[in-house]
């Protein structure tokens, strides 16, 4: 049968496997540590779900408007304005099922077929895979370990062509939790102005920095990146609300009114309960965030310590996000149980299957010679995995 080549074309999300995988294997009773999942371990506060329960028994079950409720566009126009100096009425905003699909909805809006979107190695997972489903092309520019991996003109000026339609802006980042900082924000912004692009401002981990750093969007930097960047963003992180599927768009209104109207026929609304409980999240106090913060902050300093102390093991020091991407060059083209380890597929298969730790390719991102581990999960496990990695890498080290 010939099915859509377009779909065969596309890999399944490699973050979402991984931790299936996982998964699998603590039901069947092994003892696993997983690095894997790119979700806080902790539950959604208390009063979150109250306001769920509550909308249930009101009877708040229904269709909303396709964009979302009026208090929770209200809410996001709030907090963009509190946290990111933007403002924006609540008609430019449309609410999604996650941060995911109103990735999706950005491309399918704006991307004709064999445009190009200019998207920075190292890449989430999701960004090519959703792009060329709204037939547009990845351009994968090439960065630097000593750029953190970020975009510069220099790499910029490389990549870009007269097919170039936008550009993604993922800060912090997934996976290597590096920041923008303004002075590298104005540069893009300016470079978007003389190439009229339109930029994709991915900010879903806004809220999870550490040391002190500053998050920045790009959209408020002038009226022109104002106008040309559509800010995504979503409670998935800083709520710890992943299952409840609840992300937003803010944009002009010419592109607004196209995802709307897309959204309508995709899904229709996000879930009308879930959007009850983010107004409450999003109108709500911030303490349990704030706690997370603390002690996701505690479990990435950690991390950092005990990779500086294995021998042939370096990182890239994350100052957001919750992800560290561990550079495993030195432990390549090496042997075990007769199982070769060429790259970060064969690394992560091995770690998985010999010593029960899951952690993610670099590959799925565009960085071979790293893995990605989440600290988003306990202490403990944290111990233990870091552990089984230590005697993992001494039983393969040259
Ligand atoms: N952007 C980035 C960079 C992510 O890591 C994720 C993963 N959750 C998302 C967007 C999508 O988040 P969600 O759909 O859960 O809101
Ligand atoms: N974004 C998270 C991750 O990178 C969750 C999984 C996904 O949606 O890809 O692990």
């Amino acid at each position: 049968m010939d099915y859509s080549r377009k779909a065969e074309r596309i890999t399944p999300s490699i973050t979402l496997a991984i931790t299936t995988k996982a998964k699998e294997l603590i039901e069947k009773g092994n003892d696993v540590v997983s690095f894997g999942v790119g979700e806080p371990d902790f539950n959604t506060p208390k009063h979150i779900i109250d306001a769920a329960v509550k909308a249930m028994e009101e009877g708040k079950t229904k269709y909303t408007p396709t964009p979302g409720i009026i208090e929770l566009r209200k809410a996001v126009c709030d907090k963009l304005k509190k946290d990111n100096e933007l403002i924006y009425s609540p008609n430019q905003i449309v609410v999604s099922t996650g941060a995911k699909q109103s990735l999706a909805n950005a491309f399918m809006a704006i991307l004709n077929p064999g445009d190009e979107v200019l998207v920075a190695e190292a890449y989430w997972v999701s960004y090519p895979e959703l792009i060329r489903l709204a037939d547009g092309i990845p351009v994968i520019v090439k960065t630097k370990a000593e750029d953190n991996y970020k975009f510069t003109l220099e790499s910029l000026n490389k990549f870009i062509s007269n097919k170039t339609k936008a550009i993604i802006i993922n800060s912090p980042n997934n996976p290597t939790g590096t920041i923008y900082s303004k002075e590298e924000l104005k540069i893009i912004a300016k470079f978007a102005k003389e190439k009229e692009l339109i930029i994709i401002s991915d900010e879903i981990y806004e809220k999870l920095i550490y040391d002190g750093e500053e998050h920045i969007s790009i959209a408020s930097l002038s009226e022109d990146s104002y106008n040309r960047t559509i800010v995504i963003n979503g409670l998935s992180k800083a709520y710890a609300m992943t299952g409840w599927r609840i992300g937003y768009a803010a944009a002009n209104m010419d592109i607004i009114k196209l995802i709307s109207s897309i959204q309508s026929h995709m899904t229709s609304n996000a879930n009308s309960i879930a959007q009850y409980a983010a107004v409450a999240a999003l109108n709500g106090s911030d303490r349990e965030l704030n706690k997370m913060v603390v002690e996701f902050q505690n479990r990435r300093d950690y991390m950092l310590d005990r990779i500086s102390k294995i021998e042939g093991l370096s990182c890239i020091k994350p100052s957001g996000a919750f992800y560290v991407m561990i550079n495993i060059e030195n432990f390549l083209n090496t042997k075990f149980n007769n199982k070769e380890i060429n790259n970060s597929v064969d690394f992560s298969q091995v770690l998985l299957e010999e010593e029960m730790v899951a952690v993610v390719p670099g590959a799925g991102f565009g960085i071979d010679m790293y893995v990605r581990l989440s600290y988003a999960t306990s202490m403990e496990q944290i111990k233990a995995g870091l552990d089984r990695i230590e005697s993992f890498l001494n039983k393969i080290r040259k």
